[in-house]
């Protein structure tokens, strides 16, 4: 019996597979991304094991992390849309309908097929997921941590005012700086 869709909300599936892309792209902008590292991040984000990734997977994976980047880069919603626009014109397929043979509810995807490589499958997975996150919010889907010795993605997925770091950590770490530079 196929899984049903009470299982599978598709707000759900949409922010797991964001937050797999800011943890992906993020863990790809080290200068040499391990194959066994990116294959752990997969597996804690849900991809089945075994998992085989190749470093020309992992350099595939790379150059979509650098594009995708811009997108969290970008200032405001028009200009989050219009870079995701252009990636969806040249980094992804025509959107086509998957079951995986019936494993799973019907779903969208951009890639050419369900054994797409490691980097194709990445871009169009991350572009569908901030694709529906825009058209849903009709806001950014995230942005870049504002401390100059962190720059990692987050994601916005809350209601909250906007945000300027990734993590709390980041956000103590550069106000105890300013408190330093206000006093020197
Ligand atoms: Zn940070």
């Amino acid at each position: 019996m196929p899984p049903s869709h009470d299982d599978w909300s598709t707000r759900h599936s949409v922010q797991a597979t964001a937050r797999r892309t800011a943890a992906l792209v993020n863990s790809l902008a080290e200068e040499r991304p391990e194959p066994a590292a990116i294959a752990e991040v997969l597996l804690a984000h849900g991809e089945p094991a075994p998992l085989e990734l190749s470093a020309e997977d992992v350099a595939a994976m790379r150059a979509a992390a650098v594009r995708l980047r811009e997108v969290f880069a970008a200032a405001d919603t028009d200009r989050a849309a219009s870079v995701l626009d252009s990636l969806l014109r040249e980094g992804t397929g025509r959107i086509r309908l998957s079951s995986h043979d019936g494993t799973s509810p019907w779903h969208p995807h951009l890639d050419s097929d369900d054994d797409a490589p490691w980097g194709e499958w990445f871009l169009a997975s991350s572009c569908m997921a901030l694709t529906v996150l825009i058209w849903d919010r009709q806001r950014p889907p995230g942005g870049v941590c504002a401390s100059p010795s962190c720059r990692a993605v987050f994601l916005t997925l809350g209601s909250g005012s906007e945000r300027r770091y990734c993590s709390r950590r980041c956000a103590t770490r550069e106000r105890v700086a300013a408190h330093r530079r206000a006093r020197a």
